[in-house]
């Protein structure tokens, strides 16, 4: 398998505000056609450094690439730079000139003669014409090696990687198609899950298998090579099936979906409607339901009840009981979700009661403490957890913990009715 390595030249990339997304887009490209990206570097306009980075990068893999500094200015010094580096001469190409005055001539304007230095090329390379810009780049065989020289801009960069540069790196990489999937867990942790699965994904050595921890759920990312696109989705559906049998219902996207899509995705097939009731949220549930396009299918309702009097006045909450168990209770989750469902007459209710802090924990009731409530027309429940995190993470991962008791409940309520006896 051929390795690559990418070089992001220019200063401004060393800055805070500059990020270099060159790199990611070229990621994306390499690794579809089986180019495993093994290095990454971020220089500035600096010849030493420079030319140092492209010496070792050329030695050490089959594919180099890099962006930027190709501009016609003092401090563009790709061109010279990557000359020197890997030992060969610049050539001028007067047809290159002929063109960039063809170029300025077209716009109204004089060549300025600094532009000339755009003509030079590396000796035997091939030049890659630039129809967005005047830089042109170049890619240069070295023995069974690629050197890619591309200018900075993406509009510039990625047709012309596209057009002249992916054709030739196929060929040579042979015919090996990429597939991706991304599964997504909650409710159990990152080493749970790599413990229950590792033996199962250790078995399949042709896909590539990380687990990632996110805000508030484990994401399990399968990558699968194979010599036909057939082929890797086949090993991949086949891995896939076996995860989540091992995890049963923690595993709720199967391809990289969201948990407000996949309870949308519920509550829409089953023709069921839902309603919200939020304290320390705020209105987060809400937004995420709501950022899904086509929830007014099933989301009717959302009351924000951040105070005691809004629990009681906008959800009937009893006072008696928020002063009995206070408003951080599993009392108060189950009347605020039982009070928003009959309000809004909804299939389903969720509620979030909470400590989001950093202040406003005690000992008996710690930062982190949420309950969440539910209802529907059969039962009023809840369940507790203390979340870990600070104030945004708190809230970002009580708004997950409700989305997905709502799944659970769904899921067991569907196994009911169909009589699977498998309820995970
Ligand atoms: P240059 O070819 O160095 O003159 O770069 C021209 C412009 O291309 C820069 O001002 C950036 O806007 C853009 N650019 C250069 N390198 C990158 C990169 N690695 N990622 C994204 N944009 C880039
Ligand atoms: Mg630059």
């Amino acid at each position: 398998m051929k390795t690559a390595e990418i070089i992001a030249i220019g200063s401004e990339l060393l800055t805070p505000t500059r990020t270099d997304t060159n790199s990611l887009w070229l990621t994306e490209k390499l690794n579809e056609i089986g180019i495993e990206v093994m290095l990454k570097t971020i220089v500035g306009d600096d010849k030493s450094r420079l030319e140092e980075t492209i010496r070792d990068a050329v030695k050490r893999s089959d594919i180099v690439i890099s962006t930027g500094g190709l501009g016609p200015t003092e401090d563009d010094i790709t061109r010279t730079i990557s000359a020197k580096a890997i030992d060969r001469e610049l050539a001028y190409h007067v047809e290159i000139e002929a063109d960039l005055r063809e170029r300025f001539k077209r716009w109204g304007r004089d060549m300025p003669e600094t532009n000339k230095r755009q003509a030079y090329v590396i000796e035997g390379a091939q030049i890659l014409p630039n129809p967005n810009g005047s830089a042109v780049g170049m890619s240069v065989e070295i023995g069974e090696k690629f050197f890619v020289i591309l200018p900075g801009p993406p509009r510039e960069n990625q047709p012309m990687f596209l057009d002249f540069v992916l054709p030739k790196l196929r060929e040579s990489a042979g015919e090996i198609f990429v597939k991706r999937k991304i599964l997504r867990v909650s409710g159990i942790g990152e080493s749970a899950v790599d413990e229950a699965i590792a033996p199962i994904y250790k078995s399949y050595q042709t896909v590539d298998t990380s687990i990632l921890f996110n805000k508030s759920e484990i994401e399990i990312h399968l990558t699968a090579k194979a010599d036909t696109e057939e082929n890797a989705a086949e090993i991949l559906e086949e891995l896939a099936e076996k995860i989540v049998e091992k995890l049963g219902i923690a595993v709720f996207a199967t391809n990289g979906e969201l948990m407000e899509e996949i309870v949308g995705e519920m509550l829409k097939s089953s023709g069921k409607t839902l309603s919200i009731a939020e304290s320390c949220t705020g209105g987060l549930i809400s937004q995420r339901l709501t950022d899904i396009s086509g929830s007014s299918a099933y989301f009717i309702e959302s009351a924000i009840t951040y105070a005691n009097e809004a629990k009681i006045k906008t959800l009937n909450v009893a006072p008696k009981i928020i002063e009995t168990y206070g408003a951080v209770s599993k009392e108060v989750a189950e009347a605020m979700a039982k009070g928003i469902r009959e309000k809004s007459g909804t299939d389903y209710a969720i509620s979030i009661t909470g400590i989001a802090g950093p202040t406003g924990g005690t000992e008996e009731k710690p930062v982190g403490l949420i309950f969440v409530g539910y209802a529907d027309e059969n039962q009023v429940k809840s369940f507790k957890i203390i979340l870990p995190g600070d104030r945004f993470l708190i809230r970002w991962r009580a708004s997950q913990a409700g989305l997905d008791y709502l799944r659970r409940q769904i899921l067991k309520q569907q196994n009911l009715q169909t009589g699977a006896s498998n309820q995970r």
